[in-house]
C-alpha cells in the first residue's frame, strides 16, 4: 500500500504501479457471457473491473482492449450529453464477438475531475463554454486521468500486445509507457447527435481525437430517432 514503489528517481525505468487482482467469475450480461475480475489500485485505493470475453481472439489476433472511463451519467443513466454509454455498449458487443477485455476504470468520472465537478462543468457548458473551457473555468485539468494502473493491470493479465478500441491517441502513448504495446487502433465512433455534436467537435478539434463527425441521422435521414450523448469522457 505504499506509494514509494511508484516513484522512480528518473523516468528511464518506470516502476510497476502496484495493483492486485481478485478471483475470476462468470458474468452473464445483456451483451453475452463474459468473465470478470476486480482489480485494486494500491496507490489510490480505487477498484476497477476487467470484463473479458470467455474465449481468446480468433486467428491468433491480438485481443481487443477498451479502457473505459467511468461515467455515471452516460453508462448508468444513458445520458445523451456524452457518448460513453453507447461506447460502452459498442465495445462490449465487439469484444464479445472478437475476443478481448474491457477495463472499466473507476475514479475517472469527467476525465478524472469527479462527478460533482463534471456537473459543474455541464452548468458552464449550458452557459456557452465548451468542455475544455468549462474545465479551465473551474481551475481543473482538461484531462486528469492516469493510465499507469490500467497498463499494469493489462500487463498482469498477460495482455502485452493489444488492439486498442479508442479514438484517443493519447491512450496509446500512455499504455506504451506502461509497457503495453498497441498494435492497432480500432475506432469506436458511434453516430453523432444533435445534443453531443458540439462536445464531439471539441474533442476532435481541441483534444486530437480521431472523429469524422459526419452528421448522419440515426433514424431515416430525418431527425435522429433518439438523441444520445454529447459530452465528457474518453
Ligand atoms: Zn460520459
Amino acid at each position: 500500500m505504499t506509494a514509494s514503489t511508484t516513484r522512480s528517481s528518473d523516468d528511464t525505468e518506470p516502476t510497476p504501479h502496484p495493483v492486485s487482482g481478485g478471483p475470476i467469475v462468470q458474468l452473464p450480461t445483456a451483451f453475452g457471457d463474459f468473465v470478470a475480475q476486480a482489480w485494486t489500485d494500491h496507490v489510490t485505493g480505487v477498484e476497477h473491473l476487467a470484463v473479458s470475453s470467455p474465449n481468446p481472439p480468433k486467428d491468433g489476433q491480438a485481443p481487443l482492449v477498451r479502457l473505459h472511463s467511468e461515467c455515471l451519467t452516460g453508462d448508468v443513466f444513458g445520458s445523451y450529453r456524452c457518448d460513453c454509454g453507447e461506447q460502452l455498449a459498442f465495445a462490449l458487443e465487439l469484444i464479445h464477438a472478437e475476443g478481448g477485455t474491457l477495463l472499466y476504470l473507476r475514479g475517472q468520472e469527467g476525465r478524472g475531475i469527479g462527478l460533482a465537478n463534471k456537473i459543474k462543468a455541464y452548468a458552464l457548458q449550458e452557459a456557452g463554454f465548451d468542455t475544455v473551457e468549462a474545465n479551465e473555468q473551474l481551475g481543473l485539468p482538461v484531462d486528469a486521468r492516469s493510465y499507469s494502473a490500467a497498463g499494469q493491470i493489462l500487463a498482469e493479465m498477460g495482455l502485452h500486445e493489444v488492439r486498442l478500441l479508442s479514438n484517443n491517441p493519447d491512450k496509446q502513448n500512455r499504455l506504451a509507457q506502461a509497457g503495453v504495446s498497441v498494435v492497432e487502433m480500432v475506432p469506436t465512433e458511434v453516430p453523432s447527435r444533435e445534443q453531443n455534436l458540439r462536445y464531439l467537435q471539441t474533442k476532435k478539434d481541441r483534444m486530437d481525437h480521431r472523429l469524422t463527425l459526419e452528421t448522419e441521422s440515426v433514424g431515416n435521414g430525418k431527425t435522429p430517432s433518439r438523441s444520445p450523448f454529447d459530452n465528457e469522457q474518453d
